[in-house]
């Protein structure tokens, strides 16, 4: 269950001698395929997996339709369909007043993944340290470690149920070797939404320190709480020409398996990204990218409507694991609710995950699985609510008809 954890085996393959690659000899299987086989295998309701259960825009689907129809079918531009790429700078502009070319400064990529991956391969040499907070999304580590580079993870501390920076900390990890600071907000598995002066000071020690930031900001349109409020680090004075920005469609429009995303940044930063990039994919997804660049333009008035059945469900689930005698953590933004499994007798949420599935018919991942450093707290467990309202009210039941 470590998605980090141990690599292939070395042996024969036919007659071929070989042994596997030092770069992937620690990526195992990541956590998310591994438990959402086991949901799959048991049956169970697969709370694990961030993938939604929810709908699409009826229009942005019929656009891709007509796209395929209509012969959109052959490789984009390697940068992205012109149409998109206008699209991801109007977004930018009008959300939240960073201005874009999209002409050199907006690339479009297969995914977040892909950005992130092309983005730490165009950055770092080998030897290079990049810095992210602990827990943090489970690529940062393999995408570092594919680039010869190493992730150095900077607890976010706990005050209760929140994670909240530890400026001492984030300064304490840099080295000379530091060259990316890599930060997600809203952050997964957290649910954490920066706060506009956590990100001051994150700010302050990438441009004391000539760091280059990269946001991963994929659940940027999913924030449910009015105290918090989306801000991206390249809005900070000084960022704009030290960032670069991460996003995609996959969370904000419930199309996961379209790998749309894209990065923005300063030319010569994005120029590099592009690279690597077009060696990675080139391109993909001409008819999403097609469709997506119209869903873009109006994209606040389909967020409103996600972020309210998103919105609700959290909080059926959190008041459902709380009646089941588990302690939720409250989530600002994002698809999971990570929950304190001490009340049912166990320190060890990796055991409580592995058991759950029999116990209960409900697939969740150790919050453990997320970290890099030794500093996890074992005993979180996250539970994702982007899910029908049926599967989260049947995995509520049988945890509470589970519980001790
Ligand atoms: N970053 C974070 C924090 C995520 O949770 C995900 C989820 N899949 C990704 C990146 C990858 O995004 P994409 O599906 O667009 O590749
Ligand atoms: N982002 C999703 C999660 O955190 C899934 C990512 C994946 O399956 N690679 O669960």
């Amino acid at each position: 269950m470590d998605s980090r954890g141990q690599g292939g085996a070395r042996g024969a393959v036919g007659s071929a001698r070989w042994s596997p690659a030092e770069r992937v000899r620690a990526m195992g299987t990541s956590v998310f395929t591994e438990m959402t086989e086991l949901a799959r295998s048991t049956g169970a309701v697969n709370l694990g997996q961030g993938v939604p259960e929810l709908d699409s825009p009826a229009a942005l689907l019929e656009d891709v339709a007509r796209a395929v129809l209509a012969g959109s079918n052959q490789y984009p531009p390697a940068v992205g369909a012109p149409a998109l790429r206008e699209a991801v700078a109007a977004h930018q502009l009008r959300r939240y007043g960073l201005d874009y070319r999209p002409q050199g400064e907006v690339l479009v990529t297969t995914g977040a993944t892909e950005a992130l991956a092309a983005t730490l391969l165009a950055l770092c040499d080998p030897g290079d340290e990049v810095i992210a907070f602990d827990p943090c999304y489970d690529a940062y580590a393999a995408d570092a470690r594919l680039a010869g580079a190493r992730l150095v993870g900077v607890p976010l501390a706990l005050d209760g149920d929140a994670f909240v920076l530890d400026a001492d900390a984030l300064r304490a990890a840099v080295t000379p070797r530091t060259r990316v600071l890599l930060l997600n907000t809203p952050h997964n598995p957290t649910g954490k939404v920066f706060t506009a002066d956590e990100l001051e000071a994150v700010a302050a020690v990438c441009r004391d320190h000539a760091l280059i930031a990269v946001t991963d900001e994929v659940y940027e349109h999913l924030v449910y709480d009015d105290g918090a409020r989306h801000l991206p680090l390249a809005a900070l004075p000084g960022m704009r020409e030290r960032t670069l920005v991460i996003s995609s469609a996959g969370k904000t429009f419930n199309v996961t398996g379209w790998k749309i995303g894209w990065v923005c940044g300063p030319a010569a930063l994005v120029g590099a990204v592009g690279a690597a990039k077009q060696f990675l994919t080139y391109a993909s997804g001409t008819p999403y990218q097609e469709a997506l660049a119209r869903a873009l333009g109006s994209v606040e008035e389909w967020a409103a409507g996600l972020r309210s059945t998103l919105r609700r469900n959290r909080d059926l689930l959190g008041e459902g694991l709380a009646q089941a005698g588990l302690r939720p953590f409250h989530a600002d933004a994002g698809y999971f609710v990570q929950a304190d499994v001490r009340p049912w007798g166990h320190g060890d949420g990796v055991r409580f995950c592995r058991e759950l599935p029999a116990r209960a018919g409900v697939v969740a991942i150790p919050t453990a699985a997320f970290y890099v450093g030794a500093d996890a707290p074992t005993w979180l467990v996250r539970f994702s609510f982007c899910k029908r309202e049926d599967s989260l009210r049947t995995a509520v039941k049988q945890l509470v008809a589970a519980a001790p």
